[in-house]
């Protein structure tokens, strides 16, 4: 008997549509991954989701709870109820000596958007604490932040996938699609096709850029610097849109000031760029009749990530793009729901839909959904790296988690200066991790929860264009094993808060919609059946008549006078500049065959056969002025810390400048070295730029 179900990929914010088969033999269910016509993808996956059901069958599944009875005991089996009871008793208790905020909750962008939404309001109403952030606080803050100045509003991009293939110039900035989002290529390989023109800015010649017509090879954390120098030379040749600057938007006299210090010249001396090829780039976009900007990881993770980002958006709207078909500016989002996981609540600072929880209207209308005081709610707490920072502290006078419950993340791999995070972990009177895997972080939990994943459940995810899409149950869960939402439920009941918390996901789907209601993100309109039956569905949309917005902006923009916004920004250089100690930059990002921390693609035999361990990409010119030579084991040494990992010699990459991937954990750990210096606005660590040494190990 053979059953087949239409449903998505378990990993990035492409979140391709496949088919899953699943046929009864002899031995027992056997799973494949089948192509499927979605509207995203068309038919398309990567080695990674063609891979994903191995995920459903590995041989190192958790299928029971584990418990340690004492800090430095082993991890045994438990029955459900034994854990359960362990983390509401010792919540009770350590809320009624330390107070509320004393539990932490660390969440995931990978989680769907019930679970997301659930777990945001498990930590207000269901524990009273106001220190719950998420993993995307590592990778999407800073764009959002930007989006929200400039535009009123976040979402990764407001326009559709298809305006890529249909643009004249488009400029990408420190991202890698290629590797990160393989499949969104087929977009950027349509648009050349068609004779357009691609501008790729990296510190590396990655496949992606090796496809543009112009790759300016930046040094690490000067992308502000090279946003602010396009536009000074778009004002000098006289190119911008002056009629949409007048009609459309504010703040372009103080601009048009902050930039006429950023010439061509000057511009070089701080990003490495030659001159004549800023002023080539600035003359393909001036001259274009549609321009798309996007950003990525490069210039977002970094101390100034939100002022990088406010550079090229000054640049889109200068040239009269935000809000056109086929132009605009877009931010390319990395993890699974990494749209919608920022969307309902699960953020330090914000509720469903997007509202703040600062905001009192908005705190009035979560307490109405919920059923509680507004008064109850907890203001906004801890952003992630600040949070990760308090476990364990023994300071009286800062704010301290004792006990942390983590869903959907893996933050003893993925955490900047990871080797602190560690101790911090340590620290606590009690952690609990909710994985499928023994994730490096699990394996330092007090109390794993074994939890079902992707296609064992059915849930929402929201991709990168703000479209709404069912991921659908396509086998059974294992023996043992629960979803997040009874988890979140179970401990909710043991509070006596349980009464608050459905663990059926249509019915949180249904609580969602009417939470986010009348938000920037509004869901109202999204019913389950249309997410089911359209293909997904476009946020805003605010009533089920309403036919979804695929293209924001085209008439104005969700801000008071329904004008976007410019922003000056200057250049400030990165938190750790390279000097005599440490004369190298070193930068971090992703590779074709991992995904996020590795918990789950290590797993997968195909992809460590394809990438097997951590490296470390060195220029041969670098590398023969250390004594290096490809394949050698060599140490990277920060002031956080050192990595041993193996050398690659590229001539790829800057002479500068070092790239290490952030897949694995142990001694190739790339947060072993990294700077957690945050961004004043979105609170994102700066992932992308360091100064680190190099020696032979
Ligand atoms: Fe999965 Fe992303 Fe690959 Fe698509 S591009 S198959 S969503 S990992």
């Amino acid at each position: 008997m053979e059953s087949r179900t239409e449903t998505h990929c378990p990993y990035c914010a492409f979140q391709c549509g496949m088919t899953l088969v699943r046929e009864e033999t002899a031995d027992g269910p056997r799973l494949t991954v089948h192509s499927r016509d979605f509207p995203t993808n068309r038919g398309g996956l990567c080695r990674k989701g063609w891979t994903a059901a191995d995920l459903l069958t590995s041989p190192e599944r958790l299928t029971t709870p584990l418990m340690r009875d004492r800090k430095d005991g082993p991890l045994r089996p438990v029955l459900w109820d034994a854990a359960l009871d362990r983390i509401a008793g010792t919540i009770r208790a350590t809320q009624e000596a330390h107070g509320p905020a004393a539990v932490g909750v660390f969440g995931g962008g990978g989680m769907t958007n019930e679970k997301s939404y659930a777990l945001g309001k498990f930590a207000r109403v269901g524990l009273g604490t106001p220190n719950i952030d998420y993993n995307g606080r590592f990778c999407m803050a800073s764009a959002a932040a930007a989006g929200i100045k400039a535009f009123g509003l976040d979402r990764g991009l407001p326009f559709p996938l298809e305006d890529i293939e249909k643009a004249d110039v488009i400029l990408l900035v420190g991202g890698n699609p290629a590797e990160s989002l393989p499949v969104m290529m087929q977009y950027f390989e349509e648009q050349k096709r068609r004779g357009g023109r691609l501008i790729v800015v990296d510190p590396r010649l990655t496949p992606t850029a090796a496809l543009a017509s112009l790759h300016l090879q930046i040094t690490p954390g000067t992308d502000g610097a090279l946003g602010n120098g396009l536009l000074n030379v778009l004002i000098q040749q006289g190119h911008l849109d002056l009629d949409y600057i007048a009609r459309r938007t504010t703040g372009f006299d103080e601009v048009r000031r902050t930039v006429a210090a950023y010439w061509p010249d000057r511009v070089e001396r701080i990003t490495g760029i030659p001159a004549t090829r800023i002023t080539e780039a600035a003359r393909m976009l001036g001259t274009a009749k549609s321009v798309m900007i996007l950003t990525a990881r490069g210039p977002e993770q970094q101390s100034s990530g939100v002022d990088n980002t406010l550079s090229f958006i000054n640049l889109a709207l200068a040239l009269g793009q935000v809000g056109k078909p086929h132009g605009g500016f877009g931010t390319l989002t990395g993890q699974g729901n990494g749209q919608g996981g920022r969307e309902h609540g699960q953020k330090a600072d914000q509720l469903p839909g997007y509202r703040k929880l600062d905001n009192p209207e908005h705190r009035a209308h979560a307490a109405a959904i919920w059923g509680v005081e507004e008064s109850s709610l907890p203001m906004p707490g801890l952003s992630a790296c600040e949070l990760l920072a308090a476990l364990g502290r023994a300071d009286p006078e800062l704010p301290s988690i004792r006990v942390l419950l983590v869903m959907a993340s893996n933050i003893a791999v993925s955490a900047p200066d990871v080797s602190r995070v560690q101790r911090g972990l340590r620290a606590l009177d009690l952690l609990v991790v909710s994985d499928i895997f023994l994730s490096e972080t699990a394996a330092m939990a007090d109390i794993v929860l074994p939890i079902s994943q992707w296609a064992e459940e059915e849930g929402t995810m929201t991709n990168m264009e703000g479209r709404v899409q069912l991921r659908r149950r396509a086998t059974c869960q294992p023996d043992g094993v629960r979803t997040d939402l009874q988890v979140i439920k179970a401990i909710a009941d043991r509070l006596g808060r349980g009464a608050y918390f459905s663990d059926d996901p249509r019915a949180v789907f249904e609580e969602l919609r009417r939470a986010s209601a009348g938000g920037v993100a509004d869901y109202a309109g999204i019913t389950w059946e249309r997410v089911a039956t359209e293909d997904g569905v476009f946020w805003p949309c605010p009533d089920t008549g309403h036919a979804g917005t695929p293209r924001l902006f085209a008439e104005s923009f969700p801000t008071p006078n329904g004008k976007a916004r410019f922003n000056p920004v200057n250049h400030r250089a990165s938190a750790e500049e390279p000097d005599q100690f440490y004369p190298l930059y070193l930068t971090t990002g992703r590779v074709l065959s991992q995904y996020q921390s590795g918990a789950q693609t290590r797993r997968v035999a195909a992809l460590t056969d394809a990438e097997p361990g951590a490296f470390v990409e060195i220029h041969p010119g670098m590398a023969r002025n250390h004594g290096i030579r490809n394949g050698d084991r060599v140490r990277l040494v920060t002031r956080r810390g050192d990595a041993t990992l193996t050398a690659r010699l590229v001539t790829t990459i800057r002479m500068d400048t070092v790239f290490v991937p952030f897949h694995w954990g142990g001694e190739g750990c790339a947060n072993l070295l990294t700077n957690p210096a945050l961004d004043p606005v979105s609170r994102i660590p700066e992932f992308k730029v360091c100064a680190v040494r190099v020696e032979r190990a």
